[in-house]
């Protein structure tokens, strides 16, 4: 087997011996990636090209002898997934073994989001990014650009965008930053090049202080605002009774979508509290004018119309899994299914055919604690929405591990605690038959590609296993996060009720390995240990 990640798909086909080169390689024929690989033009070469159209989209073959290989693929992708393959085991092991390789990923949206509103980093450090997810054969980079503390794209246009969103007070310093449409426009290239496709995301109409710190007029009440420093969710959203806040979308995204080629364009939709809305006399107006029966029909009301405005212009809507809320949301659109909470709606659009993007919170976010989204859970997760019947494979359009930056400041941080774990959901996102322990025994090696591109990797040898204490310390820190927009009183009695499902477990062992918190790392009597441990901590702290 190939010491590389993703697994290959297969079949593969060894015939022993292995193909030793010397670097750089020598090849004939046409390849636009050649400057990202050892290698170079040869009147006898090693390694050929040959167009098979049989193969998939994104597959190649490998044909692999002592003197040569032979790497063929129906389009760009797959020769660039070959190449990715071939230079990666060199690197790896300095040979590869003679045989014949197939593979092709099981699923077509391979994706990784970085957060750069809450925290702002620089263009080398998300190239760098967008560099190591090709090389994990990831295809798709969602770059979230607009959020409550931060607006992130240059805008000609509407200048205040960068005056003001794009900046915050931090109790007295100056923190923030934009790319420049020319920015911009370099890393879509560098992406393409790496057959990387980049899907911006401006989250609307919630999560948008940034925009309206700038053009209050676009909010419901219309009084000044800040950028926001903390986290959190915040009522200050775009008004959707207001004609004024479609015409500034219309012309935001004319300005915006000619930098993004990709087709799809990522809209957020999610947590958009409804208090500012219900109080405005111009949305109530909006909700009587199209029979809304309520607030979450008037978001859906304004996505539609969002939508409407995308489609128009080629693209098709991903959102968080909020747009589905009203029941009422458009089939063409795109969820990106992230939390349970939503799991009554979201099971509901099974039936209706509606396509996804799986990103559980609990197997793929890596903000959180590596003791609470595991290597493992993010490995081992499949697509499913609790209480839904099964999704057909047609609607699973893929996998995504977002980062998000509320707490992550530096970039050695954020590339920390991106890998591995980003290794584990490409290989979940490519890979047909997993295999955990096989995983494993491959990781090592790519520790050694990781270091050699200067990448900062978590030491999970270390780590896997945390002292009940810790791993109690770190769920309950994971709970609050998740609750911090609630008041006290609604916190106690959730930690309090989720101290009882505790319990409900340690006296009925069948339930283990059920109670979501729970990354799958945990051996039982580790879960028994952190589980009481827990209980614990809630009553020492409420009581
Ligand atoms: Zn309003």
């Amino acid at each position: 087997m190939l010491p590389i990640i993703p697994k290959l798909s297969g079949p593969v086909r060894e015939t022993g011996g292995s193909f030793r080169p010397a670097l750089p390689l020598g090849y004939a024929g046409d390849c636009p990636f050649a400057d990202q690989f050892p290698m170079a033009p040869s009147a006898d070469p090693a390694l050929t090209f040959e167009a098979d159209p049989a193969l998939p989209a994104e597959g190649y073959r490998l044909t692999v002898t002592e003197s040569a290989a032979v790497l063929a693929a129906a389009g760009k992708p797959g020769f660039f997934y070959g190449l990715q393959t071939l230079f990666r085991v060199l690197a790896a092991q300095g040979e590869i073994p003679c045989g014949v390789f197939e593979d092709a990923p099981k699923y077509p949206y391979r994706s990784f989001q970085l957060d750069v509103s809450r925290h702002f980093f620089p263009l080398d450090e998300v190239k760098k990014l967008v560099d190591q997810c090709a090389k994990l054969k990831l295809n798709t980079f969602h770059w979230h650009l607009s959020d409550d503390q931060g607006y992130r794209i240059e805008s000609k246009k509407f200048p205040r965008l960068n005056e003001i969103s794009s900046w915050r007070d931090e109790n007295g310093t100056i923190v923030g930053g934009f790319y420049t449409q020319e920015e911009i426009r370099d890393l879509v290239a560098y992406a393409d090049a790496r057959c990387v496709q980049v899907i911006p995301e401006i989250d609307l109409p919630g999560h948008t202080s940034a925009i309206t710190a700038a053009y209050p007029e676009l909010c419901c009440s219309g009084l000044p605002g800040k950028v926001e420093f903390t986290s959190g969710i915040f009522p200050r959203i775009l008004c959707a009774g207001e004609e004024k806040v479609y015409a500034f979308l219309q012309d935001l995204l004319e300005e915006v979508l000619p930098l993004f080629p990709a087709p799809y364009f990522h809209i957020g939709g999610d947590e958009a509290p409804k208090s500012e809305w219900e109080k405005c006399p111009k949305c109530q107006a909006m909700m009587q004018k199209y029979s809304l029966h309520d607030e979450e029909e008037l978001q859906a009301h304004f996505t539609a119309r969002l939508a409407d405005l995308l489609e128009a212009k080629g693209k098709t809507v991903i959102g968080w899994n909020e747009i589905l809320a009203s029941g009422k949301m458009k089939p063409s659109a795109i969820a990106q299914y992230w939390t349970d909470q939503g799991a009554e709606y979201s099971a509901a659009e099974i039936p209706k055919g509606r396509r996804f993007v799986f990103s559980n919170v609990s197997s793929f976010y890596l903000d959180y604690d590596p003791a609470i989204v595991s290597l493992k859970g993010t490995y081992s997760y499949d697509p499913m929405i609790p209480g839904g019947e099964a999704v057909q494979p047609e609607q699973i359009l893929g996998l995504e591990a977002p980062m998000w930056t509320e707490q992550i400041v530096t970039p050695r941080r954020l590339e920390e605690l991106t890998f591995p774990r980003l290794a584990a959901l490409a290989e979940n996102a490519w890979t047909k038959e997993k295999d955990y322990a096989d995983f494993l025994t491959r990781l090592p090696a790519s520790y050694k590609l990781w270091e050699a591109d200067g990448v900062t990797v978590y030491d999970w040898e270390k780590s896997v296993h945390p002292t009940a204490f810790q791993g109690a310390r770190a769920l309950l820190q994971q709970l609050r996060r998740w609750m911090f927009n609630f008041p006290a009183e609604t916190v106690n009695a959730r930690l309090l009720e989720q101290a009882d499902q505790m319990a409900a477990v340690l006296e009925h062992p069948e339930n283990q390995g059920k109670n979501p918190l729970f990354s799958s790392t945990f051996t039982p009597e580790e879960e028994r240990a952190i589980a009481a441990e827990f209980i614990r901590l809630v009553h020492q702290e409420l009581d």
